[in-house]
């Protein structure tokens, strides 16, 4: 089969479909190839046995700009997180959320600011100034580790390993926090913002919105681009695709075999299980941190943030170990759960263990917000490898490149 199109777009991830959704909105004629059976990359959702499972436990941010720039809120039909969150202590629970969130709360803040009054300052002062302050202070580059950016805000080392470094290692998957101080920012300020939240139906609506708004030809699923030639991409059976134009839209190991000159990144991993139970062991739409264990777990009872994640009369619980991809950990996370939950967990089901070897693309101090997209004449490269590894960051790859790879076609 040869297909002569405008653009061919490379992986129907985040990134490739932010492109190709920009180009056919301004009338190029684009395709997308992708090897999986489905868009959406990482951002995929499997139902089984009537339960909706992300492949790994992720969090959307409304706030991010380009989500709210690229997707109908609509169409995502949003179930939010309670802003705040519920650290384990040794000796208990600690609620640190809004005083609108009811007693438990009430009590948390309290606590929190008579053990440490230090902190409960500098957090509200970084609070303060991630939320209101302009992007140019946000985004500045002060070429600090994240841990080092805490240890500059004085804030004590119980606050950082209670609370900070657990929901973090889960926002980084980095659990030495030596992810950028610049990334923390601006992902804390998307936070504060609009809080966390999950699609009614499964992270992978995300991806499905925007091949929504694509002709039905324009992506095309299990086909595996094997090279990039001068006029288009060879596959893995051997056809020969042409376009003026190639973005390659795949993970960074992946863009760095497809093209010459892109470093392959390294990455963080996370392994999420999931589990069945009768009832929910938290009515709450909250996430729990465990800091007190290496494991650093983040957990959520995911069907009381989006019901339509479980069937009728079970729970879905998640729980995450950041950092690591190894699904033998179960006996240990399903030993913290039942501490953490303060409930008998040998009944649960586990659904299935996601273990993700390659989930974030390391992020360290000084690293650029912004990698160039154009490689060579008529082809680009996007993927979170370039932005910031997140969401937001695939999302605004794909329309840099896109709005690259318009400036160059001829006759535009
Ligand atoms: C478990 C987990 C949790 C996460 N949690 C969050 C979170 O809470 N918040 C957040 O903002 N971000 C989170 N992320 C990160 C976010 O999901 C990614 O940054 C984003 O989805 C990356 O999109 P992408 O398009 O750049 O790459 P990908 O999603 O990797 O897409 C690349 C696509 O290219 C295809 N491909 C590769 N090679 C080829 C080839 N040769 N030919 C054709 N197709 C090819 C792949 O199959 C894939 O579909 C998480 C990621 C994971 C895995």
């Amino acid at each position: 089969m040869t297909t002569a199109s405008d653009v061919i777009v490379v992986g129907a991830g985040l990134a490739g479909l932010s492109a190709a959704t920009r180009l056919h909105r301004t009338g190029v004629r684009v395709i997308v190839l992708e090897a999986d059976d489905d868009v959406g990359g990482r951002v995929r959702t499997d139902e089984v046995d009537g339960f909706r499972l992300d492949r790994g436990f992720q969090v959307l941010l409304p706030a991010y700009p380009a989500v709210r720039r690229l997707i109908t809120e609509d169409d995502l039909q949003l179930r939010k997180f309670t802003r705040g969150t519920i650290a384990t202590l040794p000796d208990g629970h600690r609620w640190l959320a809004g005083p609108w969130h009811g007693l438990p709360a009430i009590r948390g803040l309290a606590q929190f600011a008579m053990h440490h009054p230090g902190d409960a300052l500098r957090m509200t002062r970084l609070v303060l100034r991630d939320a209101l302050a302009p992007n140019s202070v946000v985004r500045k580059d002060a070429q600090r580790t994240t841990a080092e950016e805490f240890m500059r805000w004085g804030l004590s080392a119980s606050t950082i390993e209670e609370v900070l470094r657990p929901f973090l290692a889960g926002v980084f998957l980095d659990p030495a926090l030596n992810t950028s101080s610049r990334l923390f920012h601006l992902l804390w300020r998307s936070f504060l913002r609009g809080g966390g939240a999950l699609p009614a139906h499964g992270m992978q609506t995300l991806p499905r919105s925007l091949a929504a708004g694509l002709p039905t030809e324009t992506i095309r699923t299990g086909i595996t681009v094997d090279e990039v030639t001068d006029g288009g991409v060879r596959t893995s059976s051997g056809e020969h695709l042409t376009a003026n134009a190639v973005i390659v839209a795949t993970d960074g190991d992946a863009a760095s075999r497809l093209l010459p000159g892109i470093e392959a990144p390294e990455w963080h991993a996370v392994t999420t299980f999931y589990y069945r139970a009768d009832t929910a062991p938290l009515r709450s739409p909250t996430l729990l941190l465990d800091g007190t264990t290496d494991l650093l777990l983040n957990t959520a009872v995911i069907s009381e943030i989006a019901p339509e994640y479980a069937p009728e009369g079970s729970s879905l619980i998640a729980a995450s170990v950041p950092g690591r991809s190894d699904v033998h950990l179960e006996a240990r996370v399903r030993e913290r759960l039942t501490r953490i939950y303060r409930t008998d967990t040998s009944e649960w089901e586990l659904l299935h263990a996601y273990a993700v070897p390659r989930a974030l693309p390391v992020f360290p101090a000084g690293a650029p917000l912004r990698r160039p997209v154009r490689v060579s004449d008529g082809r680009y490269v996007c993927g979170d490898h370039r932005d910031t590894p997140s969401i937001q960051g695939a999302l605004v790859s794909g329309q840099r490149a896109a709005r690259a790879v318009l400036a160059d076609l001829p006759g535009r």
